[in-house]
């Protein structure tokens, strides 16, 4: 959950985890680094810093990356003979 408040009113504004995740998906989509939105008591217009909301939602539980065979070493050819 994200909170901040209002820079005109003071109304204090709580995002829940999922409208952070949205907030973020949307202003990365438009490829600004705020996220606006309104004043839910007065409308008026409220910047957040996206890398502030990236922070409040938690981190995604990667799936661990399958361990890369290793390829075999070539085997230098013998019997080469040295210059
Ligand atoms: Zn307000």
């Amino acid at each position: 959950m994200y909170s901040t408040r209002c820079t005109y009113c003071r109304q204090l504004i709580n995002l829940k985890t999922e409208e952070v995740r949205a907030a973020v998906e949307e202003a990365t989509a438009k490829k600004e680094k705020i996220y606006v939105m309104h004043c839910p008591k007065c409308r008026k217009l409220v910047k957040i810093q996206v890398k502030h909301l990236k922070l409040k939602l938690p981190q995604e539980i990667a799936a661990p990356a399958a361990e890369e065979e290793q390829p075999e070493p070539e085997t230098p050819e013998f019997g080469v003979p040295a210059q």
